[in-house]
């Protein structure tokens, strides 16, 4: 029996001894969680500065402080989130319960990506904790010395029920055949579909969070300055290898250089004018992707920055302008610090751009105007939308967070994230007596009863 087999098939037998279903072992297993951020969180740090040289900083603001937040919510409103919810009633159950009672589906398996790889494999698992699953972590190969650090997990939650899988492709793919209650990817959409087409055999439901190019509009009616210190700090962070990232600007030809001005300025101002010996400004994850980076800048006419190192992974923070939609940089998701502006002419031009492409994962608009806001709102289709800021909304634990279509499928954060790993059951528990009410349902249907 391979490693992963037997790891689904010991959570499976946890499982079934029933003891994931107390709250007060899934608080216990939360807390616990908790704990291993808090005590390994040196450990945490060091593996994500040798996997994406992330400040110590970032990794506290971008990977630790949501998760912690996911961690205290999920504990402060598990038994409000786990209670049965009463529903309105008619009148032939007037005197019934009638009420949905969330129970948890079962073994799930949860497999991350290497962006933000404690943050998006973590946060997921708080979830299936939070809903009474058994799961199965598997980090990223790719930030291996974070997979490292995460299969600490072991010593702080039930070993059992809660096992961490590392390993590469092959053992995803092991993984893979085994039958869950349910999978929860977090990656691109073309591993998406495999999982997805993994999953059918045994149809088991999925939540695919993936990506895709989610673009940024910004109407010549508003304060473009402030709108690009915004779009820079939102499109840098870890050197643009956010799933969130605004991919490209669209805007009219007049704005074009101001935009691509403004840009500049701040990435001096976040950056200082050589941010490769910054320490606050990250690295590409590996060669693969730096070359495939490189060949994106090629292909465009550079207006800001451009300059690697291939040795360093390291790519300067670059705007591209006069991107057409044919350039290869507009084929892809970018996923770097590469930021094309492509112009179009007004707002009409912009949503006909956006909605002849995939359905994005975010959709930023910068605007004075809130007629041009909320008609992007009622003529676009995204995961999400923000206006006049960027990344901001993925913090807002009421809000689910997905995709649509190409940028994926199911919700979570907060509560989405424990009904998303729940299965909502109804149910009705009638009484025996006040039998003459059912007298018209049974058969033979008279005209008399219908009458009655
Ligand atoms: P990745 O390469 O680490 O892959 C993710 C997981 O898929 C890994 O655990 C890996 O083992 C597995 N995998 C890879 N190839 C596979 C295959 N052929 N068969 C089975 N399993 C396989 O991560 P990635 O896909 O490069 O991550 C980046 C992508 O993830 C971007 O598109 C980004 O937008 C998206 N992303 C989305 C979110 C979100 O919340 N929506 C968050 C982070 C990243």
């Amino acid at each position: 029996m391979s490693t992963e087999q037997l790891a689904v098939q010991q959570a499976r037998k946890a499982f079934l001894t029933g003891r994931s279903k107390p709250l007060e072992y899934r608080i216990q297993q939360l807390k616990n969680l908790s704990r291993f951020i808090t005590e390994r969180e040196k450990d945490i740090t060091d593996a994500l500065r040798k996997d994406l040289y992330k400040s110590e900083n970032s990794t506290q603001l971008y990977e630790i402080l949501g998760l912690v937040g996911e961690i205290n919510l999920a504990v402060s409103k598990l038994s409000e989130w786990a209670a049965p919810r009463p529903v309105s009633k008619n009148l032939l159950t007037m005197s019934d319960e009638v009420f949905i009672h969330p129970e948890p589906l079962g073994v799930v398996l949860i497999i991350g990506a290497w962006n933000y790889p404690i943050a998006v494999t973590l946060q997921p698992l708080v979830g299936a904790i939070a809903a009474g699953n058994a799961a199965i972590t598997k980090p990223s190969e790719v930030s291996s010395h974070t997979a490292e650090v995460l299969e600490l997990l072991r010593h702080y939650l039930d070993p059992e029920m809660y096992p961490v899988v590392t390993g590469g492709v092959p053992e995803t793919q092991e993984l893979l055949k085994q039958r869950f209650d349910h999978i929860f990817y977090t990656g691109n959409s073309t591993v998406g579909k495999l999982v997805m087409v993994a999953a059918a055999h045994h149809l088991t439901p999925v939540t695919l969070e993936l990506g895709g190019k989610s673009p940024c509009y910004i109407d010549k009616n508003c304060d473009i300055r402030i709108a690009c210190r915004r779009i820079t700090w939102g499109k840098y962070v870890n050197c643009g290898q956010t799933c969130i990232a605004p991919d490209y600007i669209l805007c009219e030809p007049s704005i074009q250089d101001k935009v691509i001005d403004e840009i500049q300025k701040c990435i001096k101002e976040f950056y200082t004018h050589d941010p490769k010996s910054f320490a606050d400004y990250g690295r590409i994850i590996n060669q693969r992707h730096f070359k495939r980076l490189i060949a994106l800048i090629e292909d465009s006419t550079v207006a800001v920055g451009g300059d690697s190192d291939e040795v360093e992974c390291y790519i300067a923070p670059t705007v591209l302008r006069d991107v057409t939609s044919l350039s290869k940089v507009m084929q892809e998701e970018i996923f770097g610090p590469i930021l094309p502006v492509v112009t179009i002419n007004g707002i009409k031009e912009a949503i006909q751009f956006i909605n002849e492409r995939e359905k994005p994962l975010a959709l930023y608009v910068f605007s004075s105007s809130n007629k041009v806001i909320k008609q992007i709102i009622s003529d676009t289709s995204s995961g999400a939308l923000l206006a006049n800021d960027c990344l901001v909304h993925y913090t807002i634990s009421d809000l689910p967070f997905g995709g649509v279509g190409n940028s994926g499928t199911g919700r979570y954060h907060g509560k989405y994230s424990f009904d998303q790993l729940s299965h909502l059951r109804s149910c009705l528990i009638k009484k025996l007596n006040m039998e003459m009410v059912n007298q018209m349902r049974y058969p033979p249907h008279t005209a008399e009863k219908l009458r009655w």
